[in-house]
């Protein structure tokens, strides 16, 4: 059934779960935390998460493609120590709840290549969609050439996050450079929203019943950054464009009544559809 096109588009969100971050590079901490920061780093818990879209034209649409199924073995050391995982469900498990597995994914689009975000890809050498990547071309441009310079193991993932192995010369994987705002469909929608890194890419889309998602990714980690006022993270490539980012997702929430769903918000996630329940 599910293999089947849709004849409305829907959309779900496959839970990634749970690993810890340092709280100061997705809030501005307060004086107060600032102080407790110095002596202690304050970590905090952060959901993790990929969209499924299933369209009438364009089939399965995955989102990005979460932490990698293998991490335990794959991710470098310093980045299991840095980052880790407290609860962990895999994207291989999601898609086969619906009933789905990675040859019935007809397009993948990055929002970008950090760690939490493209870990995937690997499964979908050979496939279609691992054929037709979509991502931005200044994210290509940045990522492919952050993760070149470093080795992985000396990377310090807070401030770059890019594994190169994760993307990187993997045969039957070939990527689509976009460039800006993408319209894919009526109600389908790639937005260039830079700041947290230059080619971050948010993903907007209509259904009948909910009407519009515009899905930032790490644009707006929280409701904290979204405001209004706008609240910068700690950690983004260019403040400037970020706070412009967000303004960007606000505008289009604002003007079709619609709904942001965070990238990392600890608590507005409990309130999110997960699958296998879907937004029609
Ligand atoms: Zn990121």
């Amino acid at each position: 059934m599910t293999k089947q096109k849709v004849r409305k588009t829907r959309f779900t969100l496959l839970d990634m779960g749970d690993f810890d971050a340092y709280k100061a590079e997705h809030v501005t901490l307060t004086e107060r935390e600032q102080l407790e920061d110095a002596h202690k780093r304050i970590v905090w818990p952060i959901p993790c998460y990929c969209v499924l879209v299933q369209h009438p034209v364009l089939g399965n649409v995955l989102y990005d493609t979460g932490i990698d199924d293998e991490y335990p073995l794959r991710w470098p050391e310093n980045l299991l120590k840095e980052y880790p995982v407290r609860r962990f469900r895999g994207l291989k498990d999601r898609l086969a709840e619906l009933g789905l597995s990675v040859e019935d994914i007809d397009q993948i689009i990055l929002s970008h290549m950090h760690f939490d975000h493209a870990g995937n890809l690997r499964l979908f050498c050979g496939t279609k969609a691992g054929k037709d990547i979509m991502v931005q071309e200044e994210e290509a441009r940045h990522g492919f050439l952050l993760s070149n310079i470093y080795d992985c193991e000396e990377i310090r993932y807070r401030y770059d996050g890019y594994v190169r192995h994760e993307f990187n010369g993997l045969g039957g994987i070939s990527f689509r450079l976009v460039k800006g705002d993408v319209k894919l469909a009526e109600d389908l929608e790639l937005i260039h929203l830079p700041g947290h890194t230059p080619g971050t890419m948010g993903l907007v889309v209509r259904t009948e019943g909910f009407g519009t998602a515009v899905f930032p990714s790490d644009a707006v980690y929280n409701a904290a950054n979204y405001g209004p006022p706008a609240m910068l993270p700690g950690m983004c490539a260019c403040p400037k464009e970020f706070g412009e980012s967000i303004e960007k997702c606000r505008k289009i929430a604002e003007q079709e009544k619609g709904v942001v769903f965070f990238g990392h918000d600890v608590k507005d996630y409990q309130t999110y559809k997960k699958s296998p329940e879907w937004y029609e």
